[in-house]
């Protein structure tokens, strides 16, 4: 086992518990995300047979609306992204269109002194955060996890536009089949392709302490929404709606929470 498996296990641990266990997460889907919260795992009793409860119970649930932001007051940590090319698996998760980096992969996110390395990033149409109730055609997270099992995701809205090369290798090569891997093509994607053209040593940000978007939702995930697009082409979000359309969570209760803008 290699040592980036051996950083981030506690984190996979977490996310992957119930998969590793005696039996298979109990399945859930878009169509009703205001009950995932009761969805019922038989295979455990009370109070684990309720194993998405945090979906419902939890104070500090994403995605949000950016409208409420505000300029920070004290300066916020420093957000760098030093990413770089990877021979990547293609992976559809059964609700996304999702690209895992391999064993060896360096990208990692830097939050003032810490690091969190990449492990995947992923794919939503439309967008799950709004601004002001506006979505946006599509939104990718990248998905950061340290040793100690914390997580940060960096969120990047997608406007149609120009079209994105990288995006395309993505298309092309996903499974079209839920669950299934492609993780034998030897291609190469920087993930930096998916980010926008701004300062990468110092990017500018919302930030706000959420959740994991999808069942369990658990909570203690810092959220980093870059403040700039990228786009796609309208060819390539219709190609995108192939394989998942409105694979978005509602908007959530700030329940008091600041969202924090840096620049
Ligand atoms: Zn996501």
């Amino acid at each position: 086992m290699n040592s980036k498996i051996l950083r981030i296990l506690p984190a996979l641990f977490f996310l992957f518990y119930v998969t590793n266990t005696t039996s298979a997460p109990p399945h859930w889907n878009y169509d009703d995300p205001a009950a995932w919260w009761a969805i019922v795992d038989p295979a455990h009793p009370a109070p684990l047979s309720y194993p998405y409860a945090e979906c419902g119970v939890g104070q500090h649930q994403s995605p949000v609306d950016l409208a409420a932001a505000k300029f920070s007051s004290k300066p916020l940590n420093q957000l760098a992204i030093i990413y770089g090319a990877d021979t990547v698996t293609f992976y559809n998760s059964g609700h996304a269109v999702q690209v895992n980096t391999s064993n060896d992969y360096s990208g990692v996110l830097k939050v003032g002194e810490e690091t969190l390395p990449l492990i995947q990033f992923h794919f939503h149409e439309p967008s799950e955060h709004v601004v002001g109730g506006r979505h946006f055609p599509a939104e990718v997270h990248f998905v950061h996890i340290n040793e100690d099992g914390r997580i940060a995701v960096v969120a990047v809205a997608i406007e149609l536009g120009e079209e994105n090369t990288a995006f395309q290798t993505v298309l092309d090569n996903t499974p079209v089949v839920g669950r299934e891997s492609n993780a034998d093509t030897g291609i190469q994607i920087d993930p930096v392709e998916f980010l926008p053209k701004q300062d990468h040593d110092n990017l500018e940000y919302y930030t706000l302490a959420g959740s994991l978007t999808t069942p369990p939702c658990r909570e203690g995930v810092q959220w980093y929404l870059l403040a700039d697009p990228i786009t796609i082409s309208e060819a390539q979000l219709e190609q995108f709606k192939g394989f998942y359309t409105n694979n978005v969570r509602f908007v959530q209760d700030l329940n008091g929470r600041s969202i924090l803008f840096n620049k």
